[in-house]
């Protein structure tokens, strides 16, 4: 018999118990250790069983426990001192409180000075904040998640906002013959740790987005307590919905391209609706900058524009003017595939026929998202349209960033392009071992500003929690392992060599993540032999651990799990190579704690940060990686290996030979001679300074705080100062800017620089560093000199007359017009100069913003 439905039923906790119920229902116990053990307390049994649930065990908890647990004096002792500390995590002052009474005192009164904003709405397609919440897929959704722990740490005021899917993403199995199996278990928000936000009388409160032909789109909000930061999630399936509108958020990254533009459509124009009425109904202040995690949520900028125009009456360009200074953009993704388009006829479809944004004409929304290809609408380019500020992920990010998307500020070097970057990073109390944070000293990890540095330890103690920390791992393997084969069809009664499966003293390989191409998960099969002789050194073998979902829709991610799976299936090395099936953050925080060795091995430069890595580091785990992404500007040859690249060869599969055995090479003639080489004290010395410098430099630099001190520093902080800014005076400001942009528009392609001459002094070949003026005649075509910046810029000049290694000055009116400036000369060599003209205005974040330049020429 099936349910016909399914419904939720809440124990009801005794009344001296109700604080443990407000702890379940704040997930800041993910992170905090003093929570956990006291849930462990309740009963240890059912803790461990349902993988550390509190809400699940309290409600499955016998009524007779409770009740002896609420007559015990020592127990409710621990609960009381566990709220307070709660209460006051929750109220008390924080590193944002401080920075922002700093700025305070500072500012004195000065209203254009930089400001703090009061509130931050971060938006994300996924969140991954526990697994007892399972709304992420991978890494972009775990940033999301560690961006908001990190941020309540803090005292960041920030909001998050998303979906809530029915099924989440998919938990993966195995086929007897290893091909990737996909279920997708529906999750009853009502067991999850959320509440509906509802009117006072109880009913729940809608969120309501336009669809074609007169429907209406209906989300519930829900609200999960991320810490101090709230969540919220918008969920269709509400019976007042059409039952295909019901479905918008069934699952993560399933369905076509209707269903996913429907899915961004709530979670950008209901998500903006869905914070306003939050904010209404709790007195939380409106947000002043608007985060977009990625691409997906981009619409959000367009339901702010309609809200200025409805409500301040403004036009579409000064309301764009507005909303762009308040709003952050940042891409994750260099792989042109990764970026989200969408055929342009299915945005006209559902923004044309002006019921999902009343006032703004279709035409204008097409253009944001406008690229090189017609048909399509380009959901980063809409991106960076809207938003005044976006950046990439890593530094190397930021600059494949700059040449990705260069073409939409043409004339512009690849450096001036105007994204930046913040490299990731992770949330140290999630991600650490607690063993390991101890030894840091837990208030150092669980501080506001990341770890600072670590206790007085000695290698031989260091050495024996790392060698603790594998043995767990080893034991969650042999688990793990067992069950696959149970999934996979296996009897009971044959799986006996599953004890034997892996081994605490043997040096421990992770390589764990999802599974597309550029992500290279096969790269080590490579050579089969050479893997093999590694795998089954007799004197000091290699263990290497495997896991990772490839998308449901790629059979070529399923093949080459089923690759992987297939080797690892021989008798002959699988004790020594397993598959886990099932990746999810309750398998990873084992692999990040107790593996070696984190292997990374992606196509340079495809991978845009990468974070798995910096939990290893996190926890003493050496990365053997390809210098890309987060690795590429961290590694400093004493905390851990980097893989050589064959950049520049062309023909994949050479590249892959090539990287391989550099792969191979290292591990065989570095890694694993440096892990097996012990001291008297059967310590590895050598390998215990990797481990030491790797949690004292990288320990401090890979932290989610470090991350989000940088986007508070350097994108919210000037972008609240920019919207404000803006917004005085009744949007004064953006209304002179959106004028400015309109003058500029038109008298741009007149704009000429008509004559210029470097002076040498004396005819002589100058020496470097000798003064010399550049002098230049403009013709403005209508604009004002104070409109624009004139630059001198000189450099060298190789065969091509390309500007390379360029010092840039401002050139100054002079009494007769023309525009002058004085400059050194920068380096000795064949020189050249030219001059150029750019937009300025007060409200633009740099020259390149708009996109124009006139060059000399
Ligand atoms: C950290 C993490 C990721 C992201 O790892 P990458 O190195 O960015 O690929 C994915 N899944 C889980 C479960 C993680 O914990």
């Amino acid at each position: 018999m099936k349910a016909v439905r399914r419904f939720a039923v809440r124990a009801g906790l005794p009344e001296s118990l109700a604080e443990l119920g407000t702890l379940a229902n704040n997930l800041r116990w993910t992170w905090h250790p003093p929570t956990q053990d006291l849930f462990a307390a309740v009963d240890p049994q059912a803790w461990e069983e349902l993988g550390g649930d509190p809400l699940r065990m309290l409600e499955q908890a016998p009524a007779e426990r409770l009740r002896r647990l609420a007559a015990d004096e020592e127990f409710m002792m621990r609960v009381r001192a566990v709220s307070d500390d709660l209460r006051r995590y929750m109220t008390s002052d924080r590193w944002y409180q401080r920075r922002q009474e700093e700025l305070t005192h500072r500012a004195a009164g000065d209203p254009s000075a930089t400001r703090l904003p009061k509130s931050i709405a971060y938006f994300s397609m996924e969140f991954g904040v526990t697994e007892a919440l399972p709304n992420y897929s991978g890494g972009l959704g775990i940033l999301a998640g560690d961006h908001m722990k990190a941020a309540s740490d803090m005292g960041v005021p920030l909001i998050g906002v998303g979906l809530l899917y029915r099924s989440g993403y998919f938990r993966q199995s195995l086929s007897a013959e290893g091909w990737q199996v996909e279920h997708y278990p529906v999750i009853d928000p009502r067991g999850l740790p959320l509440e509906p936000l509802t009117e006072p009388s109880g009913v729940p409160l809608l969120v309501h987005v336009s669809m074609p032909g007169g429907r209406v789109l209906r989300a519930r909000i829900w609200k999960a307590n991320v810490g101090r930061v709230p969540l919220l999630l918008l969920d269709s399936d509400v019976e007042e919905n059409d039952a295909d509108l019901r479905g918008v958020t069934d699952r993560l990254y399933g369905g076509d391209q209707d269903h996913r533009i429907r899915q961004e459509i709530l979670a950008g124009i209901g998500g903006v609706r869905a914070v306003r009425t939050y904010c209404e109904l709790t007195g939380h202040p409106q947000p002043e900058v608007f985060h977009t995690n990625e691409g997906h949520a981009g619409f959000l900028g367009l339901e702010r524009v309609r809200e200025l125009m409805a409500a301040e009456g403004l036009d579409f360009d000064q309301a764009l003017s507005a909303v762009r200074a308040g709003t952050v953009f940042t891409t994750h993704t260099p792989v042109p595939a990764g970026i989200d388009r969408f055929p342009v006829d299915l945005v006209r479809h559902y923004f044309g026929g002006g019921n999902l944004l009343p006032g703004l004409d279709v035409q204008r929304v097409l253009a944001l998202g406008a690229e090189e290809n017609v048909g399509m609408f380009n959901m980063a380019h809409m991106g960076l349209r809207l938003a005044q500020r976006a950046n990439g992920v890593s530094k190397l990010h930021g600059e494949v960033s700059r040449s990705m998307f260069g073409g939409l500020w043409p004339g512009f070097d690849t450096h001036e392009v105007p994204i930046k970057s913040v490299t990731n990073g992770v949330h140290g109390p999630t991600w650490a071992a607690r063993e390991i944070s101890k030894l840091l000293g837990e208030s150092e990890v669980d501080s506001e500003v990341g770890l600072t540095g670590f206790q007085p330890v000695t290698d031989a103690l260091l050495w024996e929690l790392r060698c603790g920390l594998r043995e767990r791992l080893v034991h969650e393997v042999r688990r793990r392992v067992r069950e696959a084969w149970l999934q996979r069809g296996a009897s009971a009664l044959e799986l006996s060599w599953t004890e034997g499966v892996f081994d605490p003293n043997v040096l421990t390989v992770g390589f764990a993540r999802r599974v597309p191409t550029y992500k290279r998960l096969t790269l080590m099969l490579r050579d089969p032999a050479r893997l093999k002789a590694l795998l089954l050194d007799p004197d000091r073998p290699v263990q290497l651990v495997v896991a990772g979902k490839s998308h449901p829709a790629d059979d070529g991610g399923k093949a080459l799990i089923q690759q992987i799976v297939r080797f690892a299936d021989d008798p002959e090395v699988r004790h020594r190579i397993v598959f886990l099936p099932d990746y999810d953050m309750s398998m990873a925080r084992y692999l990040y704690w107790g593996c070696d060795v984190w292997l990374n091995n992606p196509m340079r430069p495809l991978e845009a940060c990468g974070t798995s890595g910096m939990k290893a580091a996190l926890n003493g785990g050496l990365n053997l990686s390809i210098r890309d992404g987060w690795w590429d500007e961290l590694y400093d040859g004493r905390n851990g290996w980097a893989i050589p690249t064959a950049d520049g060869v062309t023909d994949p599969v050479r590249r892959d030979d090539l990287e391989a055995s550099a792969l191979y090479d290292l591990l065989g003639s570095q890694v694993v001679p440096t892990f097996y080489d012990r001291g008297g004290d059967g310590v590895p010395g050598k390998w215990m300074e990797l481990v030491r410098h790797t949690l004292a430099s990288l320990g401090p630099k890979v932290q989610a705080t470090r991350m989000v001190r940088e986007y508070v520093e350097s994108f919210y902080a000037p972008a609240a100062t920019s919207a404000a800014r803006a917004a005085t005076e009744g949007f004064q400001q953006a209304k002179d800017l959106a004028a400015y942009r309109g003058r500029v528009d038109a008298a741009w392609h007149h704009v000429r620089v008509t004559d210029s001459e470097l002076t040498l002094p004396d005819g002589k070949t100058p020496v470097i560093g000798e003064r010399v003026q550049v002098r230049s005649s403009v013709e403005l075509a209508g604009l004002q000199p104070t409109d624009v910046e004139v630059q001198a810029v000189v450099g060298r000049v190789g065969d091509t007359d390309d500007l390379l290694d360029v010092v840039t000055v401002s050139m100054k009116p002079d009494s007769d017009g023309t525009y002058v400036a004085e400059l050194p000369l920068p380096h000795a060599g064949a020189l050249g100069y030219t001059v150029r003209v750019l937009p300025k205005h007060d409200l633009l974040a740099s020259t390149a913003e708009l996109g124009r330049v006139i060059l000399a020429n």
